[in-house]
């Protein structure tokens, strides 16, 4: 395919770049430590570590930095003191994702027999219906200030339809790949915004590897790849969702959060979110818990959570929660580190509970959750039944996306009650009058 590209107005070569990105004072190496400027550059050159935002969030009294963001918009954009973004973000053509509910789910808590607080953060309430809305919008940002004109990814299908509609928005242009057979519902979210859509012959994991290629080919020169090398800007989106919990909260940690795990990149940034509140004195020192959540059919960071390993084996997927079908996580062992610095857990469910969870939760809460949904939802019924979540505590448990984008995981066991004639005596004969 003929593609037009155009180089970024800054080299990747390590030269200081004039951006501006907020509070964001560089890149520094989650391995050896090493410092980087910003730029669109995602692994060290020391020792091929991820990169991750070094920031300098400058003296801050707490009383007043809690009160700026409560009167900040209702958006992500309330935290861009604390996140890689110029400051008058909020003024730029962008989705404004983010400030979702946080619903307390009590008829919920009566069917797990979870006797503290439970909620669920439903991120299904975003733009294009999904947490993904939270980390394209940094890689938007920095995507500007380094120049790039064509916004990419490889996706498992909610990330292709966030940067498709904010790349729309932002009058880029967009060329977004996907495994070539995933739902409808997500493939059409993924097209309708007018960019270029390709389906690769493969699962996720080939779609990666060719999106590698490409970047270090000229084909794909002067493209920023949300979740490749604009990654450490991207990941911090994900912060947000720790940031807004808390708030939600009344400015409090919640004792447990379980989180859906692809990548395991949103479970590593709520974790680092949450530190950065304890750090700026934002909620108070106590301890948390998080715990990871996936499904059977791909559960490579569960399966090494079980067996003690420190790194995590790869899996071929094959489940219905496609959008966590990530069968080589990146941040897999990260999400290792912090289940067990924090006393938490990675557990995972069959596709047949994932189903029974979705429903579980439409009926308790009037919530419909997409597949990933499911996942944490199920996978916190059988942490309570397995004694790993404790029951008496504030619970907060992730929905990171939309039934309606996966209807088909539900559509086999979920229909009418009954079809009958428009008459009484047919409705009376249903026997579905009380
Ligand atoms: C992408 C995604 C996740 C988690 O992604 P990570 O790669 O682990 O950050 C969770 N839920 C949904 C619905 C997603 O689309
Ligand atoms: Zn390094």
């Amino acid at each position: 395919m003929a593609v037009q590209t155009t180089a970024p107005t800054t080299s990747t070569s390590g030269a200081a770049a004039p951006v501006d990105l907020g509070p964001a004072a560089g890149l520094s190496c989650r391995e050896c430590g090493e410092r980087f400027p910003l730029g669109p550059v995602f692994a060290c050159e020391q020792c091929f570590g991820p990169l991750e935002i070094a920031y300098d969030f400058g003296g801050h009294d707490p009383e007043e930095l809690r009160k700026r963001i409560e009167a900040g918009p209702a958006s992500i954009w309330r935290y861009a003191p604390l996140l890689p973004v110029p400051a008058d973000v909020a003024d730029k053509p962008n989705l404004n994702p983010g400030w979702t509910k946080l619903v307390k789910a009590d008829n919920l808590a009566r069917e797990l027999g979870v006797t503290g607080e439970l909620f669920v953060k439903d991120d299904s309430g975003n733009p294009t219906h999904s947490f993904k809305d939270r980390v394209v919008a940094q890689a938007l940002e920095a995507a500007r200030a380094f120049g790039f004109t064509t916004l990419s990814c490889s996706s498992t299908g909610n990330l292709a339809g966030a940067v498709g509609a904010a790349a729309a928005r932002a009058g880029l242009r967009s060329c977004v790949f996907i495994p070539h057979d995933l739902e409808q519902g997500k493939v059409v979210m993924a097209a309708v915004y007018g960019g270029e859509l390709v389906g690769i012959e493969g699962n996720y994991d080939d779609v990666n590897r060719f999106c590698s290629e490409l970047i270090g080919d000229p084909l794909g020169e002067g493209w920023g790849f949300v979740n490749v090398n604009l990654r450490p800007y991207y990941a911090e989106g994900s912060k947000t969702l720790a940031y807004e919990i808390c708030e939600q909260l009344g400015w409090r940690l919640p004792d447990q959060i379980v989180v859906p795990i692809a990548s395991g990149s949103q479970l590593t940034k709520i974790d680092k979110g949450l530190q950065e509140l304890i750090r700026l004195g934002l909620v108070e020192d106590r301890p948390y818990k998080i715990f990871g959540a996936q499904a059977e059919g791909c559960s490579p960071v569960s399966a090494a959570f079980k067996a003690g390993h420190d790194v995590v084996r790869p899996q071929k997927p094959n489940t219905i929660a496609k959008s966590l079908a990530i069968g080589n996580p990146a941040d897999g062992p990260y999400v290792l580190d912090i289940a067990r610095r924090t006393g938490g857990a990675v557990e995972d469910v069959t596709d047949e509970q994932v189903v029974d969870a979705i429903k579980l939760l439409a009926r308790t809460e009037g919530v419909f959750a997409e597949t990933a949904g499911g996942v944490t939802v199920g996978v916190t019924k059988k942490l309570i039944e397995n004694g790993l979540l404790d029951p008496a505590l504030t619970t907060v448990v992730l929905n990171t996306g939309d039934g309606l984008k996966t209807l088909d995981a539900v559509s086999p066991t979920t229909g009418p009650t009954a079809t009958i004639r428009p008459s009484l005596d047919a409705f009376r004969d249903a026997g579905l009058a009380h």
